[in-house]
């Protein structure tokens, strides 16, 4: 894009919609009249002349010099995914966790205070852990309770951080409500939309000011690549956040990049179909006689079925459910029987992928946290969480039944 003015792209798909955005943003054909994005594989570029790399450096000029902070396979993604978004400007990392970090060094310094959903992504909840030694402290809310949000705010608070759905539980958090609550109090809300992605949701369109996302996940949506985004304003990618990722460099590699946008050309298509089958799969689930409950935003059943509906275009692959068991041990050997009667479905705590998936939280990605914390998040010995798939949902019910039968004997 030129320093002024619009890219050809952006005049040409001015006006179109997402899936459109999703198969054609960032890009304009080079002197080859290539019609697949190449993979540019240079670590640095070369200038015209002095003069010219004089006025890169000084960036008076649009171009690139060095793939740590910019590539031209990587500048297609970031915008692509800026325009599905709806976001002024994008910068990508290697991971989503590398993404998160960079923002909460971006907003922090010592003693400055994050306040955070307790149901969030582990890793996220150890990296806030690490900025402890700078004096950049945390305290964890419960998604859902606004005053417990408000409550935590102090004078040193510098942003709300929140993942909606949450994981393993599926509560919603109220993106609007949290961002007017950051508003009033003249903070930030940042928006970790791994789980809807753009497709089922736009926080920035609810409000939030930075959204995050781990790109390993739906935006790739085959399993293939490691990936991050971040996503906001013009003024706070270059006056915050671009010094963190420029010089610290978990930068996204050409490659990643490539296959990252074509995930992100077959987004809304995936998430919509992956959407239709976990509801199918929640109703079937809901129907049968060892499953206690079924959480899914998108069952009227759900608590907040309402304010899903309000703020997401779609309600996710992802589901949790509890069999039955009169006592937590028991619940645990029949969660483990529904696991081990699987041989379609992986079994594997990975999801964002076109393969279904199924994990045991309260024994892997949520194995050592205390009783108590298990409790308070929602996480019971007979939960199982399901990130589903492609596949045909009958078969996944079929293969769900087989172990699903030792609970009901
Ligand atoms: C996986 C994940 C992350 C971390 O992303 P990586 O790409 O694994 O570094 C962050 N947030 C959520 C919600 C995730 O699912």
């Amino acid at each position: 894009m030129a320093a002024s003015g619009r890219a050809p792209w952006q005049v040409r798909l001015a006006g179109v919609q997402p899936e459109t955005l999703a198969v054609r943003a960032g890009y304009d054909a080079g002197p080859y009249g290539e019609h697949t994005e190449p993979i540019y594989l240079s670590s640095s570029f070369m200038h015209d002349d002095a003069a010219h790399a004089a006025a890169k450096f000084a960036g008076e000029v649009d171009g690139f010099i060095y793939s740590r902070f910019r590539n031209p396979t990587v500048r297609v993604f970031q915008d692509r995914l800026a325009a599905l978004e709806g976001a002024e400007s994008c910068m990508s990392a290697a991971s989503g966790m590398a993404a998160i970090h960079a923002v909460i060094m971006s907003l922090t310094g010592a003693g400055d205070h994050i306040v955070c959903s307790q149901a969030v992504f582990g890793t996220t909840v150890s990296v806030l852990g690490l900025f402890e030694r700078y004096d950049v402290s945390t305290t964890y809310v419960k998604i859902d309770d606004l005053a417990a949000w408000e409550a935590a705010i102090r004078p040193e608070t510098r942003f709300l951080f929140v993942e909606s759905p949450a994981n393993p539980s599926t509560e919603i958090a109220d993106i609007r409500a949290l961002a007017r609550l950051a508003h009033d109090r003249g903070i930030l809300l940042v928006v970790d939309n791994t789980f809807c992605t753009p497709a089922l949701q736009q926080p920035l369109k609810l409000g939030a000011d930075i959204v995050v996302h781990s790109a390993t996940k739906y935006l790739d949506g085959q399993g293939r690549v490691m990936g991050g985004a971040v996503l906001g304003s013009n003024p706070y990618m270059k006056e915050k956040l671009e010094p963190v990722l420029r010089h610290t460099g978990p930068a996204l590699s050409a490659f990643n990049a490539w296959i990252l946008l074509g995930g992100l050309q077959t987004l809304p298509v995936r998430m919509r179909a992956q959407s239709d089958n976990a509801l199918a799969v929640a109703r079937w689930l809901e129907a049968q006689p060892g499953v206690k409950r079924v959480f899914y935003p998108g069952l009227e059943s759900h608590p907040q079925h309402a304010l899903a509906v309000s703020q997401q275009s779609g309600f996710g692959p992802v589901l949790a459910f509890e069999v039955q068991g009169d006592t937590p041990e028991v619940a645990r050997q029949h969660a483990w029987a529904v696991v081990n009667g699987c041989r379609v479905i992986s079994v594997t705590a990975n999801l964002g992928d076109v393969k279904t998936t199924i994990t045991h939280p309260g024994s892997t990605t949520h194995a050592r946290m205390s009783p108590e914390a298990k409790a308070a998040a929602g996480i019971g010995e007979g939960q199982l969480r399901m990130a589903i798939g492609l596949e045909s949902p009958d078969d996944i019910c079929a293969d769900l039944a087989r172990g699903l039968a030792h609970v009901v004997s």
